[in-house]
């Protein structure tokens, strides 16, 4: 028993779990331009997995599926991003729930970095 009454995590379960969550949406982003529900699904799939072993979803997968109605995100199809006084709006055109990314001065300089 560790502090907070949990069993520790196993390294190795952890290591399989997220792994398994990469094909996942390996899988959806495959399929998404066919079949949205079963894109919709490998999400699901995905939140399920990572909530049974306690896991953070990286940013870079957060991003790729709507925080509202989970449906995984094609640019330009499901997905409308727009830049308003420095924060990256996302607009999930499905359900029309959006929210706000700040352009902090770590990101700007990523972004700089790529064009
Ligand atoms: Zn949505």
């Amino acid at each position: 028993m560790t502090k907070k009454g949990y069993s520790k995590k196993k390294k190795l379960e952890v290591e399989l779990a997220m792994q398994h969550i990469e094909n996942l949406f390996v899988l959806a982003a495959n399929v998404a331009d066919q079949d949205k529900t079963l894109a919709t699904r490998y999400v699901a799939a995905a939140r399920k997995i990572a909530m049974k072993f306690k896991l953070r979803m990286p940013s870079r997968l957060k991003r790729q599926f709507c925080n509202h109605c989970y449906e995984y995100f094609v640019p330009g199809k499901n997905l409308r991003i727009r830049l308003h006084k420095q924060r990256l709006i996302y607009y999930c055109l499905s359900c029309k729930h959006f929210w706000r990314k700040p352009l902090n001065s770590k990101t700007l300089r990523l972004s700089s970095k790529k064009f």
